[in-house]
């Protein structure tokens, strides 16, 4: 029994360019049961007129349970003054607040067309897991619009914070989804990976870091993650975030370095709008951007995907969840204004989040949850060039969310 059928949408990706032009996608039972052009049918059906339809944006990196307390705390710039900012902030959070707040968050990310996303948790002896608690209950509540991921991570270190060790292997214990680290704040950064890959090996979860997070290239972390990525056998399990040290890199050292992160299967997130407000403080005037080139990193096979990170905190004192926007951010920051450019941008805010992140049921294809999101163009490389908004959503078959398109109104 057909419940709707989505007709005439376009698909980006595998579909385009394959002499199809628009389809029609058949739902049933909340998953995607047929595509086809013109499929007969008498189920109730819309007509989304030509329109782009992808399977939701795909978040992997975004911070909830710090997110809207700009109230609370000083945005002035550093890195280091954001991270002191929200420890002080942090012994404050109730589980109540961080659910308030990260609901708000969360419920932005859900009309932007966002469908799956990983939330990075602190998780240290101040905060206990009270943030882990509300993020768990917010997975929980709207699992009917988003599946939420759980990375737990220790933000302000982990050999240097007694403690904090047996907070992550609880969490790990009452559900964590995967497990983070942050080296650059540990005392033994080097140390610190070891010890994350050992607590993940143990519960058989995969690992995202926090990494290289400065736009000084004469040295780096990276090397050392893709070392022990190889020595535990964990190629394609392992996503490295921000590594700002790469946009410092000349050609050829970031060609070596491309090779070096795909030939270990470690994937990388960029995180646009964190990166261009915190790197090159040291500047002032000609400050560089420090972003890293995920489009050059994707021609030799590395896994890129570009995220939210912070939202109207002392680390990004901006925010409207929308991914869209941080695929245009990217593209403009990086130079990239070329068609394929810029639908590359689209792809890592879809399909490539959905392989660092190892959905298997993710993407337009018969079988899978039909989670479909509805774009205002009909044009991948257009749709990020001109920020086009999300008009409706599907989760699971089931409408989550509407947005109204814009109206003129012309006099007479
Ligand atoms: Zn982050």
């Amino acid at each position: 029994m057909t419940d709707l059928i989505l007709r005439n949408t376009r698909l980006g990706g595998s579909l385009a360019g394959n002499g199809v032009d628009t389809v029609d996608i058949a739902i049933a039972d909340g998953k995607i049961a047929e595509i086809a052009p013109a499929i007969s049918s008498n189920a109730p059906s819309e007509d989304v007129g030509g329109r782009l339809v992808v399977a939701g944006f795909v978040d992997t990196h975004i911070h909830l349970d710090k997110s809207c307390i700009l109230d609370r705390c000083r945005a002035d710039g550093t890195l280091q003054e954001a991270i002191a900012e929200v420890a002080a902030a942090k012994r404050a959070f109730t589980e109540d607040d961080v659910y308030a707040r990260g609901r708000r968050t969360l419920e932005k990310a859900i009309v932007q067309g966002t469908t799956r996303m990983r939330t990075h948790v602190e998780v240290d002896p101040r905060i206990g897991l009270r943030s882990f608690e509300a993020i768990r209950r917010l997975k929980k509540d709207y699992e009917w619009a988003i599946d939420l991921e759980i990375c737990v991570f220790p933000q302000e270190g982990l050999l240097n914070d007694p403690g904090t060790e047996e907070l992550l292997i609880r969490a790990c214990e009452r559900g964590a989804d995967l497990i983070g680290g942050c080296p650059y704040t540990d005392s033994k950064p080097h140390g610190q990976i070891a010890r994350i890959f050992e607590i993940a090996r143990r519960f058989d979860i995969d690992i995202d870091f926090h990494l290289d997070f400065d736009i000084d290239a004469s040295w780096m972390d990276l090397e050392e993650v893709c070392r022990q990525t190889k020595a535990h056998g964990y190629g394609g399990r392992v996503a490295i975030g921000h590594v700002t040290k790469l946009s410092a890199l000349p050609p050829a050292r970031l060609e070596e370095t491309a090779r070096r992160l795909a030939d270990a299967g470690v994937a990388v997130t960029v995180l646009p709008a964190t990166d261009l407000f915190l790197m090159g403080r040291a500047h002032d005037h000609n400050v560089p951007r420090g972003v890293a080139p995920a489009h050059k990193l994707l021609a030799h096979g590395v896994t890129c995907s570009l995220a939210t990170n912070n939202v109207l905190n002392p680390f990004t004192p901006f925010g409207d969840c929308s991914l869209v926007r941080m695929a245009n951010l990217y593209a403009n920051a990086a130079q990239a204004g070329q068609p394929k450019q810029l639908s590359a941008c689209l792809d890592m805010v879809t399909t490539l989040p959905a392989k660092l992140m190892n959905l298997k049921d993710y993407g337009i294809a018969v079988g899978n949850p039909a989670d479909l999101v509805v774009l205002d163009n009909r044009d991948p490389a257009m749709a990020v060039a001109e920020l086009s908004q999300p008009l409706f959503g599907l989760k699971r078959g089931r409408r989550s969310f509407s947005r109204s398109a814009p109206l003129l109104h012309p006099p007479g």
